[in-house]
């Protein structure tokens, strides 16, 4: 009976320990995944559930003293803040921005920069960080035509509306600061934001959160102080100045810099992206207005009797390279579907008046030309509207129409680039250049169709032509095309400037790197707008005998396509001379 006792508690001992033995297992188990569960959780989950332990932010302490503790108040707005004694540019601040904001691989919304003086003896070094400044007055939101940037009225943050962007890039040029990006990938631009969401929610922007030395800050600043910084020129020393976005950063140091600091880069010459589409764009719309403009200059000078001659071919290739011209354009766009967008900002963008003026432009020479070509489609379209079409008042008024709408295109293609400052784009340069293309394009076109229109009444037809007003016409545009070299051969009188100017850079640029483009745009436009009007000429006084078709009409064509090639080579140096002052760049150790 013991010996039974002593077996059942044995037995029941067993069970016990065997229970414990798995109570133990499952704890220990249950805490082993739990860990790794743990180990195995996603960035974000991690982040939650510190988040939710309430010991998020990390670094808060730190970088409360790195922010307002109020939101700004009327007249005031957040700016950066950078301590240049502080700042080392390790590039955690590019790196925190780039990684918190998602940026591509080659995007990047702050950089840092290298300022450079003082003497062999005391020798000057400092290193700069730059971002967007937010600045009161931002050429950004007032050039783009689509409204894709906003000021925010409590922060003066200026935000870029990703969604609203069609790519034109037109911000870059106009951001005297270099700072908007594009996005081969997304085809928008994009920039800094001082990382509004996290401000709102009494975050540090990445940039601020990560800089070691605390060097970067955001502050609340008067605009009265800001519009008064920018008056006195008071920015950072080479930077672009301050007068005209007025830039709220402020860069602050206790050591008083040598007067002779510079960005590291400096004296470094770089040509300017070519923007080919717009180079063709420019080039064909003013091909296209001069031919219309001179229809009517020819007019008021000589009679229908020389402007109407092939008037019907030539206002249908102008109009025909008009469309083609605004198809270049928007190969231009990141976004082309929302081009539609692009006349959104005609209230401040030239961009939006250029592009509405030539859609205007388009509208009015299609209409002009189908009154020439409408008699000879009767039988195709309505009878009434046929009617219609050749009415000779509607022919006068859409005349009109073209000739107004594409001066007024021309004239906003030339304030696009002006508005940037960029002193080789200011209105007296480049309004030069863009009407000066369209009178030397615009009458090759109308001498080519008039002599192609003569062509069937024979040598003697043409040969008057060639004595009289064909005369008038090479030499108007033989003096057109030396000025227009001349005023380009005029850039390299600054080669010998003091001062390493945008001229004088621009200059660099075309005896060195650019200079195969330099010779053949003086070699096309010497063929095209000076010695074949030059033998053209000659041939005028020559006897109708001697005088060859085949060799005026190639002289013709030959001419015109030099004259388009040298355009098409100057306005290629336009844009990759179109040097500005940057921001200090610079190998930064
Ligand atoms: Fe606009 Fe450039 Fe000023 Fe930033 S720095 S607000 S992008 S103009």
């Amino acid at each position: 009976m013991h010996r039974v006792h002593g077996m059942r508690e044995l037995g029941f001992r067993m069970i016990a320990t065997a229970a414990t033995f798995t109570q133990t297992v499952s704890v220990s188990d249950l805490l082993a995944s739990a860990l790794r569960d743990q180990q195995n959780l996603s960035a974000v989950e991690r982040y939650a559930l510190r988040h939710d332990q309430g010991k998020v932010p990390a670094q808060a302490r730190y970088y409360s003293e790195l922010m307002p503790a109020s939101p700004p108040g009327p007249g005031q707005q957040y700016a950066f803040e950078v301590d240049l004694d502080r700042c080392t540019a390790c590039k955690a601040c590019v790196v925190a921005c780039h990684n918190l904001n998602g940026l591509e691989e080659t995007e990047t919304w702050r950089s840092t920069g290298l300022l450079v003086g003082g003497t062999a003896e005391a020798p000057f070094q400092q290193t700069v960080t730059t971002a967007c400044h937010h600045c009161a007055n931002p050429a950004c939101l007032t050039g783009c035509p689509v409204n894709a940037y906003e000021k925010d009225p409590v922060t003066g943050i200026v935000r870029h509306l990703d969604d609203q962007c069609i790519g034109c890039k037109y911000c870059m040029l106009t951001c005297p600061y270099d700072v908007p990006r594009f996005s081969k990938f997304k085809g928008i631009v994009r920039k800094c934001d001082m990382c509004s969401n996290r401000l709102a929610v009494g975050e540090a922007p990445a940039c601020v959160q990560a800089c070691p030395s605390q060097a970067i800050r955001i502050r609340t600043v008067d605009l009265t102080d800001v519009v008064e910084r920018s008056e006195a020129g008071t920015f950072l020393p080479g930077a672009p100045a301050p007068d005209h976005t007025m830039p709220t950063t402020t860069y602050k140091s206790s050591k008083p810099m040598p007067p002779n600091v510079l960005p590291a880069d400096y004296h470094t010459v770089r040509k300017e992206d070519a923007h080919l589409p717009l180079v063709l764009m420019l080039v064909l719309t003013q091909l296209s207005v001069g031919t219309f403009l001179w229809d009517f200059l020819l007019k008021l000078l000589w009679g229908g009797h020389v402007a109407g001659v092939g008037q019907s071919v030539d206002s249908a290739g102008a109009l025909a390279l008009g469309l083609l011209a605004l198809a270049a354009s928007t190969a231009h766009l990141g976004r082309p579907v929302y081009a539609f967008r692009a006349i959104m900002g005609l209230g401040h963008s030239w961009l939006s008046r250029e592009i509405l003026a030539f859609a205007l432009y388009a509208i009015a020479a299609a209409l002009y030309s189908l009154t020439f070509w409408a008699g000879a489609w009767r039988g195709w379209l309505p009878e009434g509207l046929c009617e219609a079409l050749t009415r000779p008042d509607l022919r006068g008024v859409s005349f009109g129409m073209t000739v107004l709408f594409g001066l007024l295109g021309v004239y906003s293609s030339v304030m696009v680039y002006a508005v940037t400052r960029r002193p080789l784009w200011r209105v007296s340069i480049t309004a030069f250049k863009f009407f000066s293309s369209t009178l030397i394009l615009g009458l090759a076109l109308k001498l080519l169709v008039s002599l192609w229109a003569l062509a069937p009444h024979g040598a003697e037809g043409v040969l008057s032509f060639l004595a009289s007003s064909g005369r008038v016409m090479s030499r108007v545009i033989m003096v057109l095309t030396v000025a227009k070299l001349l005023q380009e051969l005029a850039i390299f009188l600054h080669l010998n400037d003091t001062l390493h100017s945008p001229y004088r850079r621009a200059a660099v640029l075309m005896k060195g790197t650019l200079r195969r483009a330099v010779l053949f745009r003086f070699l096309a436009a010497g063929l095209g707008g000076v010695a074949i009007p030059g033998l053209l000429l000659s041939m005028g006084g020559a006897p109708a005998s001697t005088l060859s078709l085949v060799v005026v009409s190639v002289l013709v064509v030959v001419g015109m396509l030099a004259l388009v090639l040298g355009e098409l080579l100057e306005r290629y140096l336009f844009f990759t001379t179109g040097v500005t002052v940057r921001m200090p760049g610079g190998a930064v150790p």
